[in-house]
């Protein structure tokens, strides 16, 4: 029997690639049309009714929202207004069809309450703010007002990555454009017998097991959080997997992995992200967010051989910090 059809919902600052990266993906996979939305705002050149959008009136917009033919909408620009048809959503869904998307971050939050078990969440972001405010500027003519609102709107949008299933860094866009097939893959085919590999990640990895703004540190080493290298050649464990391995080594106690940072980024990530491979000589730094498991006994009394440090007394890179006092 065919699983259900599946949504791929791309959620990211404006200009950080997510049309472009769908036009990409969308040649190479002739079952994956885009969810055309709900819109009163103008139709654009090169567009087509029912393709990105449906374009309908303000009234037309209010009587969607009174039949609840809507599963969420949301003013993004001035005045326009955008919704996701329930219909749409729920044949594609029935039928067996997948759909990839393109919307703002809140009424991405909103469909996948409503269908959790039929949407991907694809955060796609540069490495760098920087790297968008340069793209949104070469994009054209903008007040340094709007530039900045924009700014602040993006910043805003980062805090959405860890609740994401996948972030896409779209640096280089052949890079990104490989990585979101590569993802829509693993998806589709964790549903087929053979899923796909996963990519092999070279570096090390940070447990900052956290409670209260104190870490835990191995006793022996008081002034560095405990770092463990994965330079495995020829496997595909995720870093998050290889750290859970490490810990089980040395901790008497499992302890809970949750959101990430690395070197690279702004931003903090979810855990399960899946990244490319750095090139072979760059060493990759992951910090992982990790909490012991109750009983609470242990946040006070450390297991043996470790020690609780308050975070202030190490040094840790910013965005490191922000993890753990987010
Ligand atoms: P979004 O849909 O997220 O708002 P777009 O796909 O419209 O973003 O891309 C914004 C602009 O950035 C476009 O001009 C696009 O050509 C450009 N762009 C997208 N990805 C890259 C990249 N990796 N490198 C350079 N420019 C890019
Ligand atoms: P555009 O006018 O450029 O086609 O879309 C503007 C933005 O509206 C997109 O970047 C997308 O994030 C957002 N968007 C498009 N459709 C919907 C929708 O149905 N609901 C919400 N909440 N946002 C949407």
């Amino acid at each position: 029997m065919p699983r259900e059809g599946r949504l791929f919902i791309l959620v990211g600052p404006s200009g950080a690639g997510k049309n472009t990266l769908m036009k990409r993906v969308q040649q190479h996979f002739d079952d994956l049309p885009q969810l055309a939305t709900m819109t009163t705002r103008a139709i654009r050149k090169g567009e087509q009714n029912g393709r990105e959008h449906w374009f309908v009136t303000h009234d037309e917009f209010r009587q969607l929202i009174a039949d609840d033919a809507l599963i969420e909408y949301q003013q993004v620009h001035m005045n326009d207004l955008y919704g996701t048809p329930r219909s749409t959503v729920e044949t594609a869904i029935r039928d067996h069809h997948d759909l990839i998307a393109d919307i703002e971050f809140l009424g991405a939050g909103k469909i996948y309450t409503a269908y959790p078990d039929h949407s991907v969440l694809i955060f796609v972001t540069p490495s760098r703010l920087d790297i968008l405010v340069e793209r949104i500027k070469q994009r054209g003519d903008i007040s340094p007002d709007v530039l900045n609102n924009r700014f602040r709107r993006a910043q805003f949008e980062m805090t959405f990555a860890p609740q994401c299933h996948y972030v896409v860094i779209n640096d280089d866009l052949d890079t990104a454009a490989d990585h979101l097939r590569q993802i829509i893959a693993h998806e589709r085919d964790q549903y087929a017998e053979q899923p796909a590999a996963r990519h092999t990640i070279h570096g090390t990895v940070t447990a900052l097991i956290e409670h209260q703004e104190n870490v835990l540190i191995q006793a022996n080493t008081p002034d560095r959080v405990p770092t463990f290298a994965i330079a495995d050649q020829n496997q595909a464990t995720p870093p998050h997997e290889a750290l859970q391995q490490h810990l089980a080594r040395v901790l008497p106690h499992p302890v809970t992995i949750g959101a990430f940072s690395d070197s690279r980024f702004d931003f903090v990530a979810p855990d399960y992200v899946t990244i490319d491979s750095p090139p072979p000589d760059v060493g990759l730094t992951f910090y992982y967010r990790c909490v012991l498991p109750e009983p609470a006994a242990l946040t006070t009394q450390p297991p043996p051989g470790w020690i609780w440090q308050p975070v202030a007394a190490l040094n840790l890179p910013a965005a490191v910090r922000q993890l753990i006092s987010p």
